[in-house]
């Protein structure tokens, strides 16, 4: 991507964000489905639904919650709360309620933040039958001693669960799994930054020949991922690298999260690219909390899945809050971790093991064009390179082992062993 590139795709990004944005997403219902049909005019996707009170390993697929309006009145009717004005006013999965109350009944059915008392947090009642509004403390703090009228206009009934899904085939069978979840109402880095992202990359990722298929997979936090692995249990061995992706719109640096094992292929590219990118990235290893990592990385399941944020869950004061909104995120961030994700993609994909033909002795470079005849900055660098490939290719070490000990870039060593292959001096392993 060139720069203008990159500053089209940014804003091409932050433009599907900002008409996610309104729609009230929970991990069932209505904004499940109209966010994936909005997704779905960008790329192709298959929508599955799960039937409520289905088994999904140790859990049930959860009755479907949809919601209509949410409002407190006080005496005078004005809504003092209004789910209209932002729907991170209702608790997530909030059950009907119409009643008129003392201000002392509605209190603990309503939160705030008294740190950050200009911001609304979010808040969800998914497996404890609850109701409750969200509000600004300064507002909260407002509330005089009379009765409130509350009302939730919602539905809790069996339905369904809705993901998406799509496998962009490759040459091989064998699959890279990326992750989304898209289960947040209006909350613009987690999780609108990560569902957007994905979509670029594998609109990116459809229009040309790879390596690996890949599976995009955009499915309610926790929950979804559970009924997608249980449902694809049979197949996971197809699964040989996988990234969730989410958190990737803030001016924070990356940090990539690593597997479960820690020490998988995804994870030794991942930290490659990163450390390539920038000082101030970071890798940190995996632990069971955060986000869909944790079932991927089970220990009956137990993928070499990884997961790529930049500031990670809980480690910024927006986090959960209205006020990641769509100035907390940029179309500059959101380009760079498409870029990255990109990178890290390409280095998986090139990541083979080349057998050197002519092992006895250096082979002459010279006479096959390859030594000190091509111009540049970096003529020193490229012949290093050369014999890098040349010298750990004995069908042990794959480019990125090369890169790692030489400490030349992958890029570069992977230039050399092309050029090294086509002139017969290498060739590829399987
Ligand atoms: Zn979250």
């Amino acid at each position: 991507m060139n720069p203008s590139e990159s500053a089209q795709i940014g804003q091409d990004i932050y433009a599907l964000i900002k008409t996610l944005y309104p729609i009230c997403r929970s991990i069932t219902g209505d904004g499940v489905r109209n966010t994936l049909s909005i997704l779905q005019q960008q790329f192709p996707l298959n929508i599955r639904e799960v039937a409520s009170g289905t088994q999904v390993f140790d859990w049930v697929v959860p009755k479907e919650w949809n919601i209509r309006d949410a409002y407190i009145k006080n005496k005078r009717g004005e809504r003092v709360v209004d789910f209209q004005q932002h729907n991170l006013h209702v608790v997530s999965y909030s059950l009907p309620v119409h009643k008129t109350l003392p201000l002392a009944e509605v209190k603990p059915h309503i939160y705030s933040l008294p740190q950050q008392p200009e911001w609304i947090p979010y808040k969800t009642t998914y497996y404890n039958e609850n109701w409750g509004f969200c509000m600004a403390h300064n507002e909260f703090a407002e509330l005089i001693d009379e009765e409130y009228e509350v009302c939730i206009d919602s539905t809790l009934a069996d339905g369904s669960l809705t993901y998406g899904e799509w496998l962009i085939q490759g040459d091989t069978d064998e699959e890279v799994v990326l992750f989304s979840h898209l289960c947040h109402p209006s909350l613009c880095n987690d999780n609108l930054s990560g569902i957007a992202v994905v979509i670029f990359l594998a609109k990116y990722l459809q229009q040309r020949t790879n390596r690996y298929s890949y599976r995009v997979i955009f499915a309610p936090g926790t929950i979804g991922s559970i009924t997608w692995l249980s449902e694809n249990q049979n197949h996971l061995d197809r699964i040989k690298h996988g990234l969730v992706i989410a958190l990737v719109g803030d001016r924070g640096a990356f940090t990539y999260k690593k597997s479960r094992r820690g020490d998988t292929e995804i994870d030794r590219v991942a930290n490659h690219v990163l450390r390539a990118h920038s000082a101030s990235a970071s890798i940190v290893d995996f632990t069971p909390y955060g986000y869909d990592e944790r079932q991927f990385c089970s220990p009956g399941i137990n993928l070499p899945v990884g997961r790529l944020t930049r500031t990670p869950n809980g480690c910024y004061p927006e986090y959960h809050t209205s006020a990641d909104d769509l100035d907390f995120v940029t179309p500059q961030s959101l380009a760079e971790s498409l870029a990255l994700c990109l990178q890290i993609i390409d280095v998986l994909e090139w990541n083979r093991r080349f057998l050197n033909t002519n092992p006895m002795c250096e082979p002459q470079l010279g006479k096959r064009g390859l030594y000190r005849n091509t111009g540049g900055a970096n003529i020193e660098q490229r012949e290093f390179a050369l014999l890098w490939a040349l010298n750990l290719s004995d069908g042990e070490n794959s480019v990125l082992d090369i890169a790692e000990r030489s400490g030349i870039a992958f890029d570069v060593i992977h230039a050399a062993a092309c050029d090294l292959e086509r002139c017969g001096l290498l060739k590829f392993l399987p």
